[in-house]
């Protein structure tokens, strides 16, 4: 009896999004995942929402120091090639740093929770984008960043998916989205919070020896 329950437990289907277990039932999404229904019924999925939410987010993440220095930022909801690739925000920039374009792209049919974690990352790249950060900047600070962003923005709204994201973040091997974000973390203790770290997101190129 203890076996199967392990093994249900540790071994059993999960929710793409927010990791709970799929043996209480599931749904397989029009985006072709299979997710639980709690993660289903708050799938965005429609523009007026992802703008909104967005919107949302935005004033949320003054907070952290994020302010855009920009009016609305175009938000496109589209599939992307590769299903692991969440959302990207791209910006088109000239030689000096200066923004002629951006957007951001996020794809259909994330939960709530996580759309919000995932557009408080994205306008982070936005904002630094906006604030002429360096053209060529090392991946670990450069991804590291928004993901401590995100990392505490989930800390202030927790959620099922919020606990799972948190957790990968800091267990993560990835040189930028886990490592990236945990070494940016210890920098932030010796350098004033996550402000210090904005800063460095602004004008560094990488994240210094040492962290
Ligand atoms: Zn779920
Ligand atoms: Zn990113």
């Amino acid at each position: 009896m203890l076996g199967n329950l392990l093994a249900c437990q540790w071994f059993g289907p999960k929710c793409k999004f927010c990791g709970a277990s799929l043996s209480a039932g599931k749904v397989h999404t029009a985006e072709g995942f299979d997710v639980c229904h709690e993660c289903d019924r708050h799938a965005v999925r429609d523009l007026r929402t992802a703008q909104a939410l967005v919107a949302e987010v935005r004033t949320e993440i003054v907070k952290f120091g994020i302010k855009l220095p920009w009016g609305a930022i175009p938000i496109k909801l589209a599939p992307s090639d590769n299903s692991a690739v969440h959302a990207r925000c791209e910006a088109a920039r000239y030689a000096d740093g200066r923004v002629a374009s951006i957007w951001i792209r996020f794809m259909p049919g994330m939960p709530k929770p996580m759309f919000k974690a995932t557009a408080a990352h994205e306008l982070t790249h936005a904002w630094a984008y906006l604030s002429r950060s360096p053209m060529k900047q090392d991946e670990a600070l450069s991804e590291g960043a928004p993901t401590l962003l995100e990392y505490n923005y989930l800390e202030r709204n927790p959620s099922v998916y919020g606990e799972h994201r948190r957790n990968a973040i800091m267990t993560s091997s990835n040189k930028s989205y886990g490592k990236g974000a945990r070494r940016l973390q210890a920098y932030a203790k010796d350098h004033g919070g996550l402000a210090g770290v904005l800063t460095l997101l602004k004008t560094g190129q990488t994240i210094p020896q040492g962290y």
